[in-house]
């Protein structure tokens, strides 16, 4: 591992390119991090009992805020579940049990709160009925959210990362990377990860190089030292001596010149050597995405996952909250296509709002257009401010993890009725994201309800391998351009019946795979703002048709 000169090299998987230099910001796992008890003097007992009472009214009034708004958003029964939280946090008798912890044992309040609630937990979970060991999981609900009002964390731990630093951690969730974008961190380094990650792919729409899948990577990194990441060819240079640094900066700025090349072109459009113009859009999640999509020479907006309007925050937006970020997002790509996507929450992407519908398997659970259907306020605040933004843009419509027809009909019968109340025709095109294998073998059947099909090739690969696409432990059966997936596209090309074919998956980003994409019938591609020109450039290469042999 070492070089021989004793500088450390560290090696994993490249999940997004590029190159960045900075210093090791060491982002522990909370709830690590407070796993020993801390003992207190006798006379710090009242102080940490002081402590424990203003988080506890601190997260009571979160709790209170959160049940008003998830009542108004989704439903009374679920906004129920918040009131429970509140009323079990604030049981005398768990107080009590609480207050003797941090007296008895002279532990802080943070240990006394494991402690406790690690007992109560363990009590309702020896219980019989459903609805006590239910109780147990609300526990452990409580306990996090305490423990993490007594870290004093009620913002996100990674908003506080210094500028340019680079983030090293064992694993980032989604609903994590958004606080990197908004803070410019140079670059990312995971102890687990995969190149289908939702974190992996937020890494590529901003441009934000990572590596994952680092062997022992807490241990070898100290907080502070200076990091030359390769996030090209996977490689991290700790601590590195003048002749390392001499080579990066020269890498850099070969870097710089080549994608400088590439934009030269950028804004051109793409046309096959047999002369079909493809359109390339962009995939997008904020504002920044969408800035650089345009700059990168995007003809629109192929993919805007609006779960980022719902994630790092603690309620869900309404009506004119969520047509307000909207508008912000995609205000760059005024007068262009836009693709938005209704949301694809549950499974991977879980919001702190959501947390509490704990299934045992969540990626074959309600996720995508399946929830929206249970709770259809939800539902119908998106496409109202879809509706209200469709007459500033050009906007189209696109429904994640459709299985059924069933799926869409529900969403035109809900738009239809929507329009006609606010007064607003046309409706905005519908179309489906093909993301399994039964969806693409059902696309026939599909067709009357959509005006176009893009197809999701990340989830596609991950239910059509049984591979979890955040598991790096299956990464090897992740095999998203494999003969598998070009068979399904090809099945669905046959039975579109004519339709507009996109993919918005990260096939779509992938130069090698072009001519098969475009010969599947695919004629829009939709991929992170970074890989446009590259895109193009493979586009202009390659021919719709096959080449004829001569005789
Ligand atoms: C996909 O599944 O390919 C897709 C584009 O959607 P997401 O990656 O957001 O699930
Ligand atoms: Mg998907």
């Amino acid at each position: 591992m070492d070089d021989p000169n004793s500088t450390c090299i560290l090696r994993g998987r490249a999940i997004s390119p590029g190159l960045a230099e900075g210093s090791a910001y060491i982002h522990h796992d909370m709830v690590r991090l407070l796993d020993a008890a801390v003992a207190i003097e006798k006379k710090d007992v009242e102080q940490e009992v002081g402590h424990l009472e203003n988080s506890t009214a601190m997260i009571t009034e979160d709790l209170l805020a959160l049940a008003a708004r998830v009542e108004h958003e989704m439903d009374s029964q679920l906004a129920a579940v918040f009131d429970t939280h509140q009323m079990m946090l604030n049981d005398p008798a768990l107080k009590k049990e609480l207050r003797a912890e941090i007296s008895g044992n002279l532990v802080s309040a943070g240990s006394a709160v494991k402690a406790v609630f690690l007992r109560w937990e363990k009590r309702f979970l020896l219980m019989e009925s459903q609805m006590a060991r239910q109780k147990g999981d609300d526990m452990r609900d409580i306990s996090k959210r305490l423990t993490n009002a007594l870290a004093g964390i009620r913002i996100h731990p990674l908003e506080q990362i210094p500028a340019g630093s680079v983030l090293v951690a064992r694993r980032l969730l989604p609903s994590e990377i958004i606080f990197l974008a908004q803070n410019s961190t140079a670059a990312v380094l995971l102890e687990y990860g995969s190149t289908g990650s939702h974190a992996a792919l937020f890494a590529r729409e901003i441009g934000l190089p990572c590596i994952a899948n680092i062997r022992q990577l807490l241990k070898k990194i100290p907080a502070g030292s200076w990091v030359l990441v390769d996030a090209n060819l996977g490689e991290v240079i700790l601590d590195p001596q003048d002749k390392h640094q001499t080579v990066f900066q020269e890498k850099v700025v070969a870097m710089r010149e080549s994608s400088a090349a590439a934009r030269l072109l950028a804004q051109e459009p793409a046309v096959t050597r047999d002369g079909v113009a493809i359109a390339v859009l962009a995939n997008v999640g904020c504002r920044d995405d969408t800035e650089r999509a345009m700059a990168d020479g995007a003809e629109g907006i192929g993919l805007y996952r609006t779960e980022r309007a719902y994630m790092g925050r603690m309620t869900p937006p309404d009506v004119d909250g969520l047509l307000e970020e909207m508008r912000w997002t995609l205000e760059p790509a005024k007068e262009k296509p836009v693709y938005v996507r209704l949301l694809d929450i549950g499974a991977d992407k879980p919001l702190p709002y959501t947390g509490f519908m704990a299934e045992t398997n969540p990626g074959l659970g309600r996720r995508g257009i399946r929830l929206l259907c249970e709770y259809p306020q939800l539902l119908k605040t998106q496409l109202s401010a879809i509706l209200k933004l469709s007459r500033e843009f050009d906007i189209r419509i696109l429904v994640p993890m459709v299985v059924l027809p069933e799926d869409l009909a529900t969403v035109t019968e809900c738009l239809t009725r929507l329009g006609s109340e606010l007064g607003i025709l046309p409706l905005p095109p519908i179309g489906a994201m093909i993301e399994t294998p039964a969806a693409a073998l059902s696309v026939a059947a599909m067709a009357p309800y959509v005006d176009f099909l893009s197809f999701g090739t990340n989830d596609l690969t991950q239910y059509a391998f049984a591979a979890d696409r955040e598991n790096a432990a299956v990464e090897q059966y992740f095999l998203d351009s494999s003969a598998v997936i070009f068979r399904l596209l090809k099945i669905a090309h046959n039975d579109a019946s004519g339709l507009p074919l996109s993919v918005c998956g990260e096939l779509a980003g992938r130069p090698a795979h072009i001519t098969q994409l475009l010969q599947c019938g695919i004629r829009t591609f939709s991929v992170a703002p970074p890989l446009i020109s590259t895109i193009k450039a493979a586009i202009r290469d390659a021919r719709c048709n096959a080449e004829k042999v001569p005789d």
